[in-house]
């Protein structure tokens, strides 16, 4: 039956997927019309939103009246490379509480990870090694700097707040948050990275945020800092950072994201005794998650509102 509400059309995750999403947006919001975005049938005009993941370039042009679109990814540069990308319909990320959520508990599970030590042990299991060197360092007296504190930087700041840590973020406006030192742009770089224990990067891909961590940053950091990258791997110069742990500067590090991925067979990475690799899974809600939160999107939408995580097209992010 074809609802009389907003018609959203579905391209993220093909066709195979298509059903998965209609059933669960019915159950969650009855009244949007859900169709398979190249289905025969449907008149591209009349579509009201888009939820996309990676539609091919020039895709868009026959949805002409367009009021929002979606898209599955925390990341929208991708979308932004179609040359024909209709800049001014509304562009919003992908979000949602779980997704913070999610997001602060693989940090937290870093953080403790890398202060800990844990990859050591690890390493050692495999070897059947049974040392310790002994930490007596509790959370409280290691601070975590953010760099990109967002949306996602502030739920992660919370959870590791709570937990113990001392916590700073750098963003480009400074932008206040309860029991978190925060620091503003380039000027204030310095100051932030000196006093980071564990620095985290949180930044969205912009150009001004390609290779942003390289040894300037790590040179920056006190001795025996750690690293953790769930932002982008574009954002790591990799051979800085082999550079700055085989020097002992640098104690460990946590990548999530990878400049290609998988990484390269022979990539160093694998196999480095102060890395923890794990595969971009730091945060991906499930798909009812995502539809909930696109329901809440077109509602804020239908109501003239725009949602927190609508895409500045001036800033790039
Ligand atoms: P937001 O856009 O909410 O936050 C971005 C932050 O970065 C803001 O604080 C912004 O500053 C700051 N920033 C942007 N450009 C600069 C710059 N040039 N210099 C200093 N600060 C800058 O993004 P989210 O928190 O929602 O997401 C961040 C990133 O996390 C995503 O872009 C994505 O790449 C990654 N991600 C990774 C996932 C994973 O599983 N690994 C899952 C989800 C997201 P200001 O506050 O002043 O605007």
């Amino acid at each position: 039956m074809v609802s009389q509400g907003p018609c959203l059309a579905i391209e993220a995750g093909g066709e195979k997927t298509f059903s998965l999403w209609r059933d669960l947006f019915r159950k969650i919001a009855p009244s949007l019309n859900i169709v398979w975005w190249k289905a025969p049938d449907v008149d591209p005009a009349a579509v009201d939103y888009l939820l996309v993941w990676k539609p091919p370039a020039g895709g868009l042009t026959p949805f002409s009246g367009l009021k929002g679109i979606i898209c599955t990814g925390a990341g929208v540069d991708h979308l932004l490379k179609d040359p024909d990308w209709p800049v001014k319909v509304p562009l919003i990320r992908m979000g949602g509480e779980r997704t913070g959520v999610l997001m602060a508990e693989f940090v937290l599970w870093a953080c403790l990870s890398l202060f800990r030590g844990a990859r050591a042990w690890a390493w050692q299991q495999e070897r059947h090694i049974f040392e310790r060197e002994l930490i007596t360092r509790v959370a409280s007296e290691v601070s975590v700097g953010i760099m990109g504190f967002g949306s996602l930087g502030r739920v992660v700041a919370q959870r590791l707040l709570l937990n113990g840590f001392r916590v700073r973020g750098w963003s480009r406006s400074g932008r206040a948050e309860p029991g978190v030192e925060v620091f503003a742009g380039e000027e204030a770089l310095g100051a932030f990275l000196g006093g980071t224990d564990i620095l985290v990067n949180l930044l969205p891909n912009t150009p001004e945020t390609a290779d942003r961590l390289d040894r300037d940053v790590f040179a920056g950091l006190p001795g025996a800092a750690a690293v953790v990258n769930v932002g982008r791997g574009t954002q790591l110069v990799e051979a800085d950072l082999l550079a700055a742990l085989d020097s002992g500067h640098l104690s460990g590090a946590v990548l999530d994201v990878f400049r290609t991925e998988p990484p390269d067979p022979d990539s160093p990475l694998w196999v480095h005794p102060r890395i923890t690799m794990t595969p971009h899974a730091a945060s991906e809600a499930s798909r009812a998650d995502h539809a909930r939160y696109v329901a809440d999107v077109i509602g804020q939408l239908e109501k003239g509102g725009m949602p927190d995580l609508a895409y500045d097209f001036s800033r790039g992010y």
